[in-house]
């Protein structure tokens, strides 16, 4: 579905990602890990497209990302993204935050939005939920608000850029459940995470980066029951 080849990036002379080869596949769950600067996010980012690459390609679907325009509003479509603060609109309210993209960018009719956003915050457990503000939300329920509306673009492919690392621990399950339910349920994920539980149990592949590079990928018993690299068994003695 996407495929990343020779990626390289830099802020400025600081070079970040160094010839990334990554496919993901329809279906497939990535997880990423790495320590703090090895380039996670960035990586995310220039999926989606809100960073700029130097060099090498990305493509969906075998079609290079589009630069900017109503392409580029269609990708973000295509490729939602969650981060790890929630991002909602606080002065909309919940039901407003879900249906306002597919309106305004995918031309949704109201009606047909406003139903589809009840149907995803009963799928996230929060069909009570729809009037409220944010701020009258915990942000666990926050969380799983940003998700649904990342759902509500009908995405192809979501990345998760640590979805609970803002989270109180009683609200990271609840999060983690609902990202577990959509992995079961075929949807394509790339996800940054810390949460290495949930990396074992969803993941169908672990890339290991390290200095914005890739250093091993496999599946989770092949990374956690034996890391290949001195860098990832680190990684791992400093985690688990
Ligand atoms: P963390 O686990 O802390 O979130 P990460 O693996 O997500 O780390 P990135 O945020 O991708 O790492 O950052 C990789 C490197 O790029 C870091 O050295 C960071 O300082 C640098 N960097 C990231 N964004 C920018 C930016 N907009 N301008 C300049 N440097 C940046
Ligand atoms: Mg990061």
């Amino acid at each position: 579905l996407v495929r990343l080849t020779k990626v390289n990036k830099s802020f400025g002379d600081h070079q970040v990602l160094f010839d990334i080869d990554l496919d993901v596949h329809a279906g497939e769950v990535v997880v990423l890990l790495g320590a703090s600067g090895s380039g996670k996010s960035t990586l995310c980012r220039c999926v989606n497209r809100l960073e700029t690459i130097d060099s090498g390609s990305i493509t969906l679907d075998g079609v290079p990302l589009p630069a900017e325009g109503r392409e580029l509003a269609r990708l973000r479509a295509q490729v939602g993204m969650v981060f790890q603060s929630f991002n909602l609109f606080g002065h909309k309210s919940v039901l407003e935050n879900i249906t306002l993209a597919p309106v305004r960018v995918n031309g949704v009719p109201r009606e047909q939005a406003v139903e589809r956003a009840r149907e995803l915050l009963a799928r996230v457990g929060l069909a009570e939920k729809a009037d409220a503000y944010p701020a009258e939300l915990s942000g666990g329920q926050q969380q799983r608000v940003a998700i649904a509306r990342a759902l509500a673009m009908g995405p192809r492919l979501l990345l998760f850029d640590e979805p609970t690392s803002a989270l109180d621990p009683e609200m990271i399950k609840e999060v983690l459940d609902v990202m577990v339910e959509l992995a079961a349920e075929g949807m394509t994920m790339l996800v940054v995470t810390h949460e290495m539980g949930f990396a074992r149990r969803a993941a169908d592949r672990i890339v290991f980066l390290d200095q914005g590079r890739i250093l091993e990928t496999g599946t989770p018993q092949e990374f956690f029951g034996a890391p290949q690299t001195e860098r990832a068994r680190d990684f791992l003695s400093k985690i688990l």
